[in-house]
């Protein structure tokens, strides 16, 4: 019985294809990072910036004051505890607001201010004397276009006179209403149907038009023709702005179909490292005995936390039952969990409600919990087709390099299988992963 040589995953457990999957995946990835991301992503890398016009000056802001906003809108941003502008936003933000406006695609990673950035051009921009839309902003879904009306309202807070309507499914307006709120944010089926169908929306008085995630956008059928259908609305001289967390060719294509003569801002991720890991396995022959040196590790050594990747939902579902049994406050993460409720359990875990976080890799991808030390591979990283998923690996374990703690890394080998994978990556980040031998631990920490 061994659960890692099976190469089935989550979504073939659920029956679904593993390629809706992936889609619904982004998208809830997307908002899980939203509702648990209370602060910047840190990070040391230099923007990098392609401009239009490579002649003209490139300014680049290290204070809100600079930016010359409006009283009300300053107010929002010191409301939310903004000190300063992020790095992302030092450049991006004189670039929105420049007169004439200038067109922008933007990407770097989820939680680096690219929200609050266009949020606070929208608001600049709008003229709140006038009771027609002027701002539109499209989301990949209902949910994630929430997220981004709560950012709206909350930097607004000041400004009452600028109102914002959802153009979401199931928000049916009269036949024949023209809209008077300021700001429209919805999804791009919703939106289109707005400015086409029914014209709630005169798409030729937009003055901004943001497209938001866009690498989420594209992996959903139809919306990327939607958005191209809103944007050939717009007039000429409506401010384009589209944002992504990655920049695969397919969304650089995209995004150059939606956004003419662009600025471009790039902000590289930081790099992670298993330098300052220990990386070890332990060899067992069944999922009973990787448990059981799980046992042993806990016996040995003190764990503050620990996070411990299982490959199905059933195997994470066992191993938090049997821990909890033997007294260990447990979490689990798990597929069929709405993502508010993960986000709950992330929180409760940060909280260090629970000391053992008990995950599939599904559910984990893209949270750091930067004070875990200890993070269990109770199964390897494998792909879809079985080979080692290096970049998870990398991901569940590496730290970047400025908050580099040292950190501790221990996979479980259950079969000739899994002993092949294992030294695949061993190979593939040349970092030797040692063997421990759980009756034996005053090796370890
Ligand atoms: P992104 O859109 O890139 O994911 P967000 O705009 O949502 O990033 O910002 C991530 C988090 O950082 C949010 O909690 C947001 O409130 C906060 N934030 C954004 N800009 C700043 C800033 N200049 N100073 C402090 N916190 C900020």
């Amino acid at each position: 019985d061994s659960s890692s040589g099976a190469a089935k995953t989550e979504a073939e457990e659920g029956g679904k294809s593993t390629d809706d999957d992936d889609k619904e995946d982004k998208a809830a990835q997307s908002l899980l990072n939203k509702l648990i991301r209370n602060n910047l992503v840190n990070t040391t890398n230099q923007v990098e910036v392609l401009q239009k016009d490579p002649n003209s000056p490139l300014y680049s802001v290290k204070s809100f004051e600079e930016l010359r906003l409006k009283p009300q809108l300053l107010q929002g941003v010191y409301g939310l505890g903004f000190n300063r502008p992020s790095k992302i936003q030092e450049t991006a933000l004189p670039m929105m607001l420049a007169e004439p406006p200038q067109n922008l695609i933007a990407q770097s990673q989820s939680g680096t201010g690219k929200t609050a950035a266009f949020v606070l051009a929208m608001l600049s921009h709008v003229d709140p004397n006038n009771k027609y839309p002027q701002c539109l902003c499209v989301s990949p879904t209902y949910e994630l276009a929430l997220q981004t009306g709560k950012v709206i309202e909350q930097m607004g807070k000041h400004y009452p006179e600028v109102q914002l309507v959802y153009a979401i499914r199931g928000n049916k307006l009269q036949r024949g209403m023209k809209l008077q709120e300021q700001i429209v944010i919805g999804t791009p089926g919703t939106m289109l149907d707005w400015c086409g169908k029914f014209k709630f929306i005169d798409p030729k008085k937009v003055k901004v038009f943001v497209l938001d995630e866009a690498d989420v956008m594209i992996a959903t059928q139809g919306h990327q023709d939607q958005s191209i259908r809103i944007q050939r609305m717009l007039p000429k001289n409506c401010q384009m702005l589209l944002f992504s967390a990655t920049f695969e060719e397919s969304v650089w294509n995209f995004a150059q179909r939606i956004v003419p003569d662009p600025n471009i801002i790039k902000l590289k991720r930081e790099e992670e490292t298993l330098d300052t890991i220990k990386q070890y396995y332990v060899l067992c022959n069944c999922k009973e005995e990787k448990f059981q040196a799980l046992c042993n590790i806990y016996g040995a050594i003190t764990i503050a936390q620990a996070m411990i990747f299982c490959h199905t939902r059933k195997t994470a579902g066992w191993l938090a039952g049997e821990l909890s049994r033997e007294g260990h406050q447990v979490a689990l993460l798990s597929g069929e969990m709405q993502v508010e409720q993960r986000a709950a359990v992330i929180e409760r875990f940060r909280g260090g409600k629970e000391k053992v976080l008990v995950t599939t890799n599904v559910c984990a991808r893209g949270i750091d919990v930067e004070q875990v030390s200890v993070v269990i591979n109770f199964d390897l990283p494998v792909d879809k087709d079985g080979n080692p998923d290096n970049e998870t690996y990398l991901h569940r374990i590496g730290r970047t390099g400025r908050f580099g703690k040292r950190g501790l890394a221990i996979n479980m080998v259950d079969s000739k299988m899994s002993m092949n994978i294992l030294n695949r990556i061993q190979e593939h980040f040349n970092k030797k992963i040692e063997k421990l031998d759980t009756d034996d631990l005053d090796e370890i920490e």
